[in-house]
């Protein structure tokens, strides 16, 4: 048995609330204790409360002070592709100097250049590098990370993505929820229906029998995977168990998001083109939009997602880092906050039920972390600010201080 306290917060930002995911008013709802404290016992939070009710039940448990700083649940990041070879800095610098994507693609970059490393390197390489990203995301105060395999593109590929994710699980803290994203690209060596039955007959049985993903997600998109051949994927993967997610109107609006609400996708990701017939689909289906608001800006568009007419649609927003080489090199969720409050207009409050409570819903997980009460896990970070709404006004700094996953630390 093993227990600590930790006290005197100047925030505790707990935000105790009902069981499911936040919508509307709610997500403004943090359930602030000024002073606050939490009694840890084996990885699990016991009570949390004004710190000097802590500390009478706190007894001989060691005392962490955390006076003058925030406590948040640790971020729940919903959307990444964590493990890959290589980056794409020759891309990153032919975009500065104005290449199109055209240009980038002909010049030997763009995804395919992260597919052709990824299946050069081998599992312990990729193991080795996922671990240097996954410490990057505890340093920003992610303690849980949904992780998407989807640069191999062959059976055998995928699986070992697949695997070195679980392997991270198991060698790394950080937590993780993998999914499957075999339909990210269409591979060159064959054509998109011949793919498609590649995915639906050779690697979903494969990755499920080896219960290597707990979703399946798809690029839905003009040139990659279109509405019939998508819904064909995510109607055949939830025949073999999975939930799914999808890549949907990231840079059309192709009915992907109506797709998403028919097929009642837990999450629909992306949506910068989503439009009003897309946000009443997503709300009638219940799916939940996850916002990237850091592909936006790495790719130097404008063009955010309508957040607030989501919010204002009662669905349960989630944002989230989209971390890989492409288009968002950025694990950190700080940082997604102030892109959130100032780019789609959503309020510290709104961003930070967005990016903990919600997303942990998002990912079956609602019941165990995104939260501070009572039986759930005790994983939080603390952060060098007195008001929670710094995080998402200081930018590019990094405010952390320590985390835990179960109690333990891991910063
Ligand atoms: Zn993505």
């Amino acid at each position: 048995m093993s227990s600590f306290a930790v006290l005197h917060a100047s925030e505790l930002v707990t935000l105790a609330g009902p069981k499911r995911a936040r919508v509307r008013s709610e997500l403004s709802e943090l359930a602030i204790i000024p002073d606050g404290g939490m009694l840890i016992r084996d990885g699990r939070i016991e009570v949390v409360g004004p710190s000097n009710e802590i500390e009478n039940k706190a007894g001989e448990a060691e005392v962490i002070d955390v006076r003058g700083k925030v406590v948040l649940p640790g971020f729940v990041d919903a959307h990444t592709h964590l493990v890959f070879a290589g980056n794409r800095l020759d891309d990153f610098e032919r975009r500065a100097r104005g290449d199109t994507y055209e240009q980038i693609a002909k010049a030997g970059g763009g995804i395919w250049s992260t597919v052709e490393k990824t299946r050069e390197a081998n599992e312990d390489e990729l193991v080795t590098q996922a671990k240097k990203h996954a410490d990057w995301f505890l340093r920003c105060g992610t303690t849980t990370a949904e992780s998407k395999s989807g640069y191999g593109l062959t059976l055998d590929d995928e699986l070992k993505i697949l695997r070195v994710i679980r392997r991270l699980s198991k060698e790394a803290p950080l937590e993780i929820v993998p999914t499957f994203l075999g339909a990210h690209a269409v591979s060159r060596e064959m054509n998109t229906d011949e793919y498609v039955d590649l995915v639906i007959n050779d690697m979903l049985p494969r990755v499920t029998s080896e219960n290597l993903a707990e979703f399946c997600d798809v690029f839905c998109e003009q040139g990659y995977f279109d509405i019939e051949q998508s819904r064909r994927i995510l109607t055949a993967a939830k025949r073999f168990g999975l939930n799914l997610r999808i890549h949907a109107d990231q840079l059309s609006e192709s009915g992907a998001a109506r797709l998403a609400g028919e097929l009642k996708t837990t999450t629909a990701d992306h949506l910068e083109k989503t439009d009003e017939h897309g946000i009443a689909a997503l709300k009638s289906g219940g799916v939940q939009p996850v916002l990237l608001p850091g592909s936006v800006y790495a790719l130097g568009s404008t063009c955010y997602p309508r957040a607030r007419e989501m919010i204002e649609a009662g669905l349960a927003v989630v944002i989230a880092t989209d971390f890989n080489p492409g288009s968002s090199p950025t694990p950190s969720m700080p940082m997604i906050l102030s892109l959130a409050c100032t780019q789609m207009k959503m309020s510290p409050a709104e961003a930070i039920s967005a990016s903990t409570i919600n997303p942990a819903y998002s990912l079956g997980r609602g019941d165990q972390i995104g939260s501070l009460e009572p039986g759930k896990l005790a994983n939080f970070a603390i952060f060098e600010c007195e008001d929670y709404r710094e995080l998402a006004y200081w930018f590019g700094l990094p405010l952390t201080h320590g985390v835990y996953i179960k109690g333990k630390k891991v910063q």
